[in-house]
């Protein structure tokens, strides 16, 4: 060890130092993500290996994986017609024999040798009796290791080229060992569950599956818990640092406001009115979140919030993912706000008033914006409020960005779908939830099918019936242009010419991102007052567009699309006094509706169908990948773990208390 080395934590100390451990083994191991110590000690295999449990050859199934270890018969490389190269090797135990075959994989022979033990995981291959394609395997080279390879439950790791498995479960055997005593304990009691190290220990070298699986709940809750308190701490930090400014209101603004709009509050978005009301004339600065299904209703609850703040002499910022709805929420705004005394701006990356401040001297102000707001060196100083609207949209170092701009405002972030309460957990949890669990009365529900191509020309006949009665149409598109015709994707620009000769009694409008935003502008309004039956589009009419006269929606190659992105684009639609209806394309090659899109068919229940997005497709497909602030967890899992994050939580508000 070099005299730096002893200054580095031990857990950070590189592997290259480790007995064992060549140059080159150290580069293999910085690939596997393995460069400190820290990282191998928690590597977790891929899956677990009964090696207590060798099936015969005989009661293999094409249904299940499973183990089988024989003797190597026959071994050989292949050509097939069409150049296809294959290697094959005939394995027998005393039960039988089988087949194990790989596909165009030129080295695999070197590794195989005539009389060789091997242990083989894998399944049958459908439709054939004794073959296994691209099975697992590992060679058993002498009895000597028999209590690290075999006989045991065995970890497989992910690996990458170089190491092979037995490699790496000999090093890991003896290393995890001599590495173990140097992991802290954390000093917090989980009751039920292993210590830290035992879980290590276990994740590695389990006794049983069952030990394997509370070893991985330790660990994840370990993981929840360092999350969960650096959300308190942030939560602590800004109630020691800041003050709220006091933003109760007087109802000068929100009493006229609330007359104007020409309908009741429903009976949650009353209560979470006087949630919110409760925290702008709190303690600390409001940090909510506010969630409610598509359609429920949250642009009047933040409108009021905004005009509290307003009555109580500060400015209100509303922030939205994209130009169409800051549009949009501007027109309503300057509509129920004409006859009071308030300034409303808009402020997106076409129509910024340069020059202008964003907020007018002495004549209160809500100022709409999008992601222009964060290039702009606006100064937040006499901002009340700061609402963030579609928040799925921006990621949480934004939000973080905005507000440091101002002296503490009050946030309040509302998400256009519900979320899981695992993924809300985690990624609100430093904030307080309400939620509108309601629709406005008199909002039918939105009748959706999932069909095939095969059904489009009644679907389109069934679209004209009803826009001869007067109604509109979305038809929705995964793309722009087509880059690549063949692959089956439409594009919004190819299949408006087609489009226009289908419905030539009635006007067309096509709307994308790629559009200027004047012309985005200009169809969004003709659509709005009827001029435009029919709105081609892609996604940007996804978030908050709200035209009550639109009850159709014809969504294509719908399996492009999350379960959680579609439930809110048919959002769109319902809206008015007319039934709605939602129809989903899918380009299933087998011509079978699809069926995970079916989820939408059952329920028009957002929080259900957000469920099973997570369940279906994980929680970085349901936020949006990257952006959303979401955390890496080794060993966490926020489709199964909501007990695990709860305790977490709880722990988290012990230990920070005390702290
Ligand atoms: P979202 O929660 O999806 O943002 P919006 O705020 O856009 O929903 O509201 C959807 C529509 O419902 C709007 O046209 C809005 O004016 C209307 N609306 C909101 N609250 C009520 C209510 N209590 N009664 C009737 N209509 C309402
Ligand atoms: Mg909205």
């Amino acid at each position: 060890m070099t005299p730096e080395e002893d200054d580095i934590p031990h857990l950070d100390r590189s592997v290259g130092n480790l007995a064992g451990v060549s140059a080159e083994r150290a580069i293999q191991l910085e690939k596997l993500k393995c460069p400190s110590i820290r990282n191998l000690l928690y590597l977790r295999p891929r899956r677990y290996e009964d090696r207590r449990n060798i099936r015969p050859i005989r009661d293999l199934s094409p249904e299940a994986h499973s183990l089988i270890k024989g003797k190597i018969l026959a071994a050989g490389n292949k050509r097939l017609r069409g150049g296809r190269r294959l290697f094959e090797f005939i394995l027998e135990d005393p039960s039988g024999q089988i087949s194990c075959r790989w596909w165009n994989i030129n080295y695999m022979s070197r590794y195989f040798n005539i009389g060789d033990d091997v242990l083989v995981y894998g399944k049958l291959s459908k439709g054939k009796k004794a073959v296994m394609d691209h099975p697992e395997t590992e060679i058993i080279e002498n009895d000597e290791d028999s209590t690290i390879h075999v006989n045991r439950i065995v970890p497989v790791y992910p690996l990458t080229e170089g190491i092979s498995q037995r490699w790496l479960r000999r090093f890991m055997y003896n290393f995890v060992h001599q590495h173990l005593q140097v992991i802290e304990e954390p000093n917090y009691a989980a009751a039920g569950l292993l210590s830290h190290r035992d879980a290590i220990n276990a994740l590695h070298f389990p006794d049983s599956m069952d030990h394997a699986a509370t070893a991985r709940k330790r660990l994840a809750l370990d993981e929840f818990v360092s999350l969960q308190c650096l959300l308190q701490r942030r939560r602590n930090n800004l109630q020691t640092k800041s003050k709220a400014l006091p933003c109760a209101g007087d109802g000068s603004f929100s009493k006229p406001f609330l007359k104007e709009i020409g309908f009741q509050l429903t009976t949650p978005q009353r209560t979470v009115s006087m949630e919110i009301n409760a925290d702008l004339n709190g303690k600390y600065p409001m940090r909510r979140l506010l969630q409610g299904d598509v359609g429920s209703g949250k642009t009047v609850v933040a409108a009021l919030a905004m005009l509290r703040t307003l009555e109580s002499g500060f400015n209100a910022l509303l922030m939205v993912p994209t130009e169409i709805l800051a549009e949009q929420h501007y027109s309503n705004f300057s509509r129920w706000l004409a006859k009071l005394n308030i300034h409303v701006r808009l402020h997106t990356g076409s129509r910024k008033e340069s020059k202008a401040p964003l907020f007018s001297k002495n004549i209160p102000t809500i100022t709409i914006g999008t992601h222009a707001l964060f290039q702009s060196s606006f100064s937040l100083n006499d901002v009340g409020l700061v609402v963030i609207d579609e928040q799925h949209k921006f990621g949480v170092s934004q939000r973080d960005l905005l507000l440091r701009k101002g002296h503490f405002p009050h946030l309040l972030v509302m998400t256009a779908t519900p979320i899981p309460r695992t993924l809300g957990l985690t990624l609100y949890g430093d904030l307080d939830c309400s939620v509108i669990d309601e629709l406005p009365a008199g909002r039918g529900k939105i009748n959706t099918y999932v069909r095939t191509p095969s059904s489009r020309d009644k679907i389109i006949v069934f679209l004209k019936e009803q826009i001869s009665l007067g109604r509109q149409a979305y038809v929705i598109f995964p793309r722009v242009e087509n880059e690549d015709p063949s692959i089956g994707i439409k594009a919004v620009k190819a299949e408006s010419k087609r489009l226009s000769k289908e419905f030539h009694t009635h006007k067309i409008g096509v709307l994308h991102g790629r559009l200027k935003p004047e012309e985005k502008a200009q169809i969004m309004a003709e659509f709005r007052e009827n001029r435009v039956q029919v709105l081609l589009s892609t996604t940007v009419v996804e978030v908050g567009v709200d035209v009550p006269n639109a009850n159709l929606m014809l969504i294509e190659n719908a399996d492009q699309f999350g379960l959680a992105q579609l439930h809110q684009l048919r959002g769109r639609i319902g809206r008015g006094k007319h039934e709605s209806y939602c129809i989903l394309l899918a380009t299933d090659k087998s011509n079978q509706p699809n069926e995970r899109l079916k989820v939408l068919e059952e329920t028009n229940d957002g929080f259900k169908v957000a469920e099973a997005d997570l369940q279906l497709r994980g929680p970085g497909e349901l936020t949006g990948h990257d952006q959303s602030g979401l955390p890496n967890f080794l060993f966490g899992d926020l489709r199964s773990d909501l007990d695990l994050i709860q305790l977490a939580r709880n722990l988290a508000r012990e230990i920070e208390a005390g702290s």
